[in-house]
């Protein structure tokens, strides 16, 4: 029978873990005239005591698996981890607080087996719940990338989906270190079939993401999937060319008639200001793909595992 794996995250999830558990169990028993179940959970360095509850978990159901990373690496790198380690012939990617519905799965999966799509992405349509700042800066955000990226960044997109073994391997094939897996599952491709829902709320615990970490996680996204801001770095620099040049011709002309070299230390000590911060603002942008280009090249591993279910049974 054909398997599917379902690799859930987990940083300080605790409380929700096990109400996670209860359901997707509902939902595999429910699918198990059709199809198997693997549950990869990875630990993302957990404070609290989530790997002692996966732990447990492993020991009492055998389709539970898990792999403890040494640190915190993040939800992208935990992704990753799963992804690989997965061994089903479809892989679904969820969150541990219950805002992907497990419950999506069955339909899920039929509209891969029977309608011959190769993934299915979900996608909220509300944004119920969130603060009214974030999510304005959250739209204005899929603007801008989707202006500028060729790769396309739908709204509202999560990263709970279901996919086959060809998509997961794709996906596994790009090996960069900054992640920014909704561009990933763009750029390779393939048939999606997007669901959408209403969203929901995380059962318990809370949201690891500030708006900072928010922030710098678009600034992420622009800077893996697109090179414009370089591009407008450039333009900028050719049109202040232009105006400088257009300006010394009007300087030199005035000084011809009028003959003043003297006035005109506000407008100097404007252009200087000015001019001095569109550089400093190329300097950044170009210095944030540098800086990008360095990490990349150090070829650090994306994640580390200390323990996984395997180790737990030699212990014991
Ligand atoms: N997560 C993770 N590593 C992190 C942060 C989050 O593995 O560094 C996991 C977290 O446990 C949860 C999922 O990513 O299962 C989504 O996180 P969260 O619910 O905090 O984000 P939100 O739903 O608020 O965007
Ligand atoms: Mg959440």
């Amino acid at each position: 029978m054909e398997k599917i794996s379902v690799i859930v995250s987990c940083y300080n999830e605790e409380e929700a873990l096990p109400l996670f558990y209860e359901e997707i169990i509902k939902v595999a028993k429910e699918m198990n005239k059709k199809v198997d179940f693997e549950f990869l959970f990875v630990n993302d360095g957990s404070k609290d005591k989530t790997l002692e509850i996966l732990r447990s978990l492993a020991k009492k159901d055998k389709r539970v698996r898990y792999i403890s990373f040494s640190r915190n690496f993040g939800k992208e790198a935990a992704m990753y981890a799963g992804l690989e380690n997965s061994t089903g012939d479809y892989v679904t990617l969820m969150d541990a607080d219950l805002q992907d519905p497990p419950a999506l799965l069955p339909e899920m999966f039929d509209l891969i087996k029977n309608d011959g799509y190769d993934s299915v992405g979900t996608r909220r349509v509300t944004r119920k719940g969130e603060p009214p700042i974030r999510s304005f800066f959250a739209r204005c955000f899929y603007k801008i990338i989707n202006k500028m990226s060729k790769v396309e960044m739908v709204d509202g997109a999560r990263d709970y989906r279901l996919m086959t073994r060809q998509v997961v391997d794709s996906i596994i094939s790009l090996k960069e270190y900054n992640r920014y897996s909704k561009g990933l599952f763009s750029f390779v491709g393939f048939e999606t079939k997007w669901l959408e829902y209403e969203n929901v709320e995380r059962v318990a615990g809370e949201t690891k993401w500030s708006f900072w970490k928010l922030f710098k996680y678009a600034i992420e996204g622009i800077v893996a999937f697109t090179t414009a801001p370089l591009t407008l770095a450039a333009l900028l620099g050719l049109i202040m060319c232009a105006i400088s040049f257009l300006a010394i011709i009007f300087v030199f002309v005035r000084a011809l008639i009028f003959g003043d070299p003297v006035s005109g230390w506000p407008s100097t000590i404007c252009i200087i200001l000015f001019v001095g911060g569109v550089q400093l603002l190329c300097m950044g942008i170009m210095g944030e793909y540098l800086a990008k280009n360095y990490l990349e090249t150090k070829r650090r591993p994306i994640y580390i595992v200390k323990e996984t279910e395997k180790d737990n049974y030699n212990k014991k």
